[in-house]
This record gives structure tokens, sequence and C-alpha cells, in this order.
């Protein structure tokens, strides 16, 4: 397999002076990820603790990784000394969790909280009642080791437009609504994959996490 550098370019133009874009390489080889290094691509998304962890001391150390997957307590620890954004918080005995690793290292770990805007069931993330009461929380004990930056979410996986621009939307009333609820007002909202990126940025996106276009389909999704 190799990268699609003519839709990298395609992707940066679409995307320029409106969004981030984070390339997802997860399942796929060192390899490819040093061919987009090579042409510049410093922001990289994985949805595994421990291929995240291999593939992070393999690679060039100026790479910022992003977790982007469901992460689990107990997994924090492997990835608490390096990782440059973890999107997929989605509670707060997670949050608490990150909080303490980061003390550990001695960090402040950058995070967004996922916020469940597809119809579709199976998708995590809080709800606004949830988002509210972890705002709530940390205003009045702070987690000092931990920073939110912003939302994350995940619009459903459908060929209705409308729909996903809805989901979109709802989740950018949200992120406008408690942008200063915390204790830096947020600067990240994370929608837009592959399929739907477009949508996402015409509905305020400021990060894309986008793997197929350039890595090709996957192979196997663990
Ligand atoms: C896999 C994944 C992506 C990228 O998906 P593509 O459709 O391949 O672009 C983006 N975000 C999350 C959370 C993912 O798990």
């Amino acid at each position: 397999m190799s990268i699609n550098k003519e839709k990298y370019r395609e992707i940066l133009k679409a995307i320029e002076g409106k969004a981030q874009l984070i390339a997802v390489s997860k399942t796929k080889p060192n390899e490819d990820i040093l061919d987009l290094y090579k042409e510049g691509q410093r922001d990289f998304g994985e949805n595994y603790v421990q291929e995240l962890a291999d593939k992070a001391v393999q690679l060039p150390t100026d790479i910022k990784w992003h977790f982007i997957g469901h992460l689990q307590s107990n997994k924090v620890k492997f990835i608490a000394s390096f990782v440059h954004l973890i999107h997929g918080v989605d509670s707060l005995s997670l949050l608490k969790e990150i909080n303490k690793q980061g003390q550990k290292n001695q960090r402040v770990i950058d995070c967004l909280l996922q916020i469940h805007i597809a119809s579709e069931e199976t998708k995590f993330g809080l709800d606004e009642i949830e988002l509210n009461s972890i705002a709530e929380f940390i205003s009045s004990s702070p987690l000092p080791f931990v920073q939110i930056k912003g939302l994350m979410g995940m619009a459903s996986f459908s060929d209705n437009q409308q729909l996903v621009s809805d989901e979109f939307k709802q989740l950018k009333a949200l992120y406008t609504k408690y942008a200063q609820s915390f204790h830096h007002p947020f600067s990240v909202l994370s929608m837009g994959m592959s399929g739907d990126y477009k949508i996402a940025i015409a509905e305020g996106s400021n990060a894309v996490r986008i793997g197929s276009l350039l890595f090709g389909a996957r192979n196997y999704d663990k």
C-alpha cells in the first residue's frame, strides 16, 4: 500500500485556513506514515493504545500523536508521557485518571470531550447533561494536569447529508455554548472524517481526522 499524495494536497487545499488535518494512520505501517511525514504532515491519529505506543518509539519524535479512539482508564499510563491530544474523553473518571498520569509525568495533557451526536446507538460520547456536570465539577475542583481544549464528535455513518450536517450543527452549538465553561476557552472542534469532512468544515470544524482517503481502505479494524 502507499499513500495518496494527490488526495493529501487536495484535502489540504480544501481545509486551508479553516481546519488542521489529523492523518489517521491506525492499522497502517510505519512506511506509510513516513511517506506522509516526508510530505510535511506532523499530526497523526491512532485508535489503539498499544499500536500508538509502539509507533511513537519507532517514528520521528516531532510527530504530534493524537489519540482518537475509546480510551480505557487502565491504559492512559501507556500514552501519558507523549500524547499530544486525547480526542475521545467521555467520562469524569477517565479525566481524573488522565490528570493523575499527567501529574506523574509532570505535564499537562490536552483533551477533548467526546459528545454523542450520531443517531446510532453504538457511538461513544457524552450528552449535554453529562458535559454540563463535568464542567461544573472542574470549575469547583480543577484538574491541574488536564486541559480541556474543546469537543469531538462523530456523525452518523450515512449518505443522508442533511442528517450528517444537522448532527455537526448540534456539536458546533454545544461547542459555542460551552466555549467559556472551562478554565481556558475552547480552541479545538474535532469533527469530520473521510466521508464527511467537507460537511464538517462547512459546519465549523477546525480539526478533521482523515484516514482512508489518505492511506487507502484499512484491511482490518481491531
Ligand atoms: C478511524 C477513525 C477516523 C478516520 O476514519 P476514515 O473514515 O478512514 O477517515 C476518524 N475518527 C475516528 C474516531 C476514527 O476511529
